[in-house]
């Protein structure tokens, strides 16, 4: 498949709400609308039980929604049984039939009987080597590696040229050095082929590495949807920021507006901002922990005290105590001295074009999470038995 070939996905407003026996329900994914372009690589991020699990079972067919559609191409798939629906699948758990050569295994995706497998064995054969697997198509899964089988996972999720890829958290039983590896192999492949691919995991490096957006998920619904750098860089809420890597929340307030310009008070000291930056009166600033830079206490700049330093060879970390607010800084450690030592007194800078600002408590803008939940009718059943 080329690029030129690639599928459209649409989802529209998808909602699943899980029933359990004695007549609780879980809603596990509400009201979830996202468009993936052709081609795209796309990753689903949020923390265990959020719903990304659901999202993909339903595009694979696998789960049945409550409400919304489902289109490739413009075209609704949301009838179709599983088993007609062009989609690749990869799992954690490998999912290979143990008693099948790898051979096998990767030829069932074409679905047709035993006899007839030696026809795709040039396509079979082409999977293999595109996954570093030549050579082993008549091993049984059981005679392979972790890293091995998952691989021939990937080879049978490819082999077809489905119209989509669906990965569930594929990675996480490989070591470390492994999941960097097959990571790699994964993005490449994906970008030869020019699929369409939608990704679940709840590893922030992963969804950074890979993605060429992230759909940053909470109790079922799409927090944000952004580039890495824009989840990074202009996290929507405090959430995003934080499960996106390590970020100071510092509450401010603007103490004064003038000619475009904004006076705000954080932690003691003033600073000066652009006054459209700040959405309300009321801020919450949130600076990476590598926007934070340590220098000498002077009267008038925001001071504190080293609680704690960690040297790390290629880093130095400070935790530094600035009233009730413990701050993280980072700084590249390029062999200089350290001069600065825990229980010292030094003076905090905030790298003033890093820092991205938040209205109030810095929940996302916009989303009134307290009002949408009374309209799902399944968290209002809920919300009726509590
Ligand atoms: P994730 O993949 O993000 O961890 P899931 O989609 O697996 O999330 O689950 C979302 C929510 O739905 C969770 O609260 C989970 O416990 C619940 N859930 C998932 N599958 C089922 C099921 N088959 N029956 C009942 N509840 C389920
Ligand atoms: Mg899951």
């Amino acid at each position: 498949m080329h690029a030129e070939t690639a599928k459209s996905l649409d989802i529209r407003g998808l909602q699943k709400t899980y029933r359990l026996p004695g007549g609780r329900s879980v809603p596990a994914v509400r009201d979830f609308t996202l468009r993936v372009e052709p081609g795209e690589f796309i990753t689903l991020l949020g923390p265990s039980g959020c719903g990304k699990t659901t999202v993909l079972r339903a595009l694979a067919g696998l789960e049945e929604p409550d409400a919304g559609d489902i289109l490739l191409d413009e075209r609704s798939i949301r009838r179709l049984p599983a088993h007609r629906r062009r989609v690749g699948l990869v799992f954690q758990n490998y999912a290979l039939f143990p008693h099948m050569s790898v051979f096998e295994n990767v030829a069932y995706s074409f679905r047709i009987r035993r006899a007839r497998l030696a026809q795709f064995r040039a396509e079979v054969e082409a999977a293999l080597a595109a996954v570093g697997l030549e050579g082993l198509a008549a091993r049984l899964p059981s005679q392979l590696s972790g890293g091995q089988q998952q691989r021939v996972a990937l080879a049978r999720a490819f082999v077809m040229r489905p119209d989509l890829l669906l990965f569930d958290e594929p990675l996480s039983n490989l070591d470390a050095k492994l999941r960097l590896q097959v990571r790699g192999e994964l993005r490449r492949l994906q970008k030869s082929l020019g699929t369409t691919a939608l990704y679940v995991t709840h590893d922030q490096d992963e969804a950074m590495s890979l993605s060429d957006r992230i759909v940053v998920m909470r109790e079922g619904r799409i927090e944000q949807v952004g580039t890495p750098e824009d989840v990074y860089a202009r996290p929507a809420s405090h959430y995003v920021a934080d499960f996106v890597g390590r970020i100071n929340a510092l509450p401010g307030r603007v103490v004064e507006r003038a000619a475009g310009r904004a006076i705000v008070e954080t932690l003691g000291a003033r600073m000066e901002l652009a006054a459209d930056r700040c959405p309300a009166d009321a801020l919450l600033l949130l600076v990476r922990p590598e926007a934070i830079r340590i220098v000498a206490a002077t009267p008038g700049t925001m001071n504190g005290v080293v609680e704690e330093l960690e040297y790390r060879g290629d880093q130095i970390e400070y935790r530094v105590r600035v009233g009730a607010v413990l701050l993280i800084a980072i700084e590249a450690a390029l062999g200089r001295t350290r001069h600065v030592r825990e229980g010292d007194r030094v003076g905090v800078e905030l790298v003033e074009h890093a820092l991205h600002v938040l209205s109030g408590d810095g929940s996302a803008a916009n989303v009134d999470h307290a009002s949408e939940a009374m309209q799902d009718p399944g968290i209002a059943a809920e919300a009726a038995k509590a």
